[in-house]
């Protein structure tokens, strides 16, 4: 295609899932409030919050950068000191890179994003992964940890550099215990990262209190923010690594490349900031409205995978009604994405009908029974 082309293209660009029910569990937490759609618009223009900078994104007093990357946002986070980044995997690169140095290792969980993963290779890291039970909980076991440390130790001579843990991991919102797999860290001085990116945002959850070092989330997964953002909470045992500055321009830290979230985007965290402070407040409604979600699917010949009862709004379902009907639909396995575009119902994978992830994070009583409705109609049909 020429530029000529493209160009002709442009202008009717919309988003074809505006007015849906939207389930997508990657999407449900980053919906903007109305704070956020209005700074978005306010702050849009490059470089606009640099009007007063005096030197370094966090140093900016107008808008009120310093006060939420100082005082705020480490209140939130349970951590000593806070940071702005680009997103998720870009404060555990951050503090990867920072920790550690080619060949040194990490342990995780087998429940790990892939970012966490792209992450460590940048480091050029070796990766020790903790394994999970087997189906249908895919859980992690504390003890898990302190067998992998053992083995890096034995197999390698050195202790890992770095442990993570997924809080909760992004296909079966399972939430493990953190306490116990800290504890199991530190007795071999192994600091923890807690991966937040499905939990910071959404529900309370604070570093110091579940014992971890590092603690790091996404503004646009689970923030109510226009991405990419992420945020980074640090002990100060480990800031004299983290925030090493420039030797060149002093105001600037190296490992966030002197200034993160350069833009709208930061405008539009801290605009949500008060709506997402209060709605960890009401986390065990969203739990609640979970489970009973659940167990409308579990009636209908649906299995949810993972914790149970759910302590997350992130749920993976195996669906045999589902892949029965594919059998004999037209569609085949398109049948289902069809079905549920057809009822305004958007989020599970076009092609799906084994098994699929979904959230409830948010959404009203009354259109989660649509969703139900839906499925009930649809397996019936
Ligand atoms: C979405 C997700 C990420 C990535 O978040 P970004 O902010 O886009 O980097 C990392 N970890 C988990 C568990 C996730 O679900």
């Amino acid at each position: 295609m020429s530029i000529e082309q493209y160009l002709n293209k442009i202008p009717s660009i919309k988003r074809s899932t505006h007015g849906t029910i939207n389930i997508d569990p990657l999407q449900r937490g980053g919906l903007l409030t109305d704070e956020a759609k209005k700074a978005l618009i306010e702050w849009g223009d490059g470089y606009s919050i640099c009007d007063f900078c005096p030197g370094a994104l966090d140093m900016i007093k107008t808008p009120p950068i310093h006060e939420f990357i100082h005082s705020a946002l480490p209140e939130f986070l349970g951590t000593d000191k806070a940071r702005v980044t680009n997103g998720a995997r870009e404060s555990k690169f951050a503090i990867m890179h920072s920790m550690a140095k080619k060949g040194d290792w990490i342990v995780l969980d087998k429940n790990a994003h892939y970012t966490s993963y792209v992450a460590a290779e940048r480091v050029a890291m070796n990766i020790k992964v903790v394994p999970r039970l087997e189906s249908p909980d895919y859980s992690i076991d504390p003890q898990g940890y302190g067998t992998a440390i053992e083995e890096v130790i034995s197999e390698s001579g050195t202790t890992p550099a770095l442990a993570l843990i997924t809080y909760p991991d992004g296909n079966y919102g399972n939430l493990p215990d953190v306490q116990k797999i800290a504890a199991i860290c530190h007795e071999y001085n192994v600091p923890l990262i807690l991966n937040g990116a499905y939990s910071v945002g959404r529900m309370p959850v604070k570093a110091d209190k579940l014992g971890a070092d590092f603690i790091v989330g996404s503004g646009h997964k689970s923030m109510a923010s226009s991405g990419p953002i992420g945020v980074l909470g640090v002990s100060d045992e480990y800031t004299d690594r983290l925030f090493i500055k420039s030797s060149n321009n002093k105001a600037k830290e190296i490992e966030f490349l002197g200034c993160s979230a350069r833009g709208a985007t930061i405008m539009t965290m801290i605009a949500s900031f008060p709506k997402v402070v209060e709605r960890t407040k009401h986390w065990d409604e969203e739990v609640e409205k979970a489970r009973w979600f659940s167990s409308q699917m579990e009636s209908l010949g649906m299995i949810q995978m993972g914790d149970k009862p759910h302590n997350h709004d992130l749920m993976f379902f195996e669906t045999p009604v589902l892949y029965e009907k594919s059998k004999t639909e037209k569609k085949g396995r398109y049948f289902l994405y069809k079905a549920l575009k057809a009822r305004k119902i958007h989020g599970i994978k076009p092609g799906l009908t084994k098994f699929f992830k979904l959230s409830t994070f948010g959404l009203p009583m009354e259109e989660l029974q649509v969703v139900v409705d839906a499925f009930t109609e649809i397996i019936n049909a």
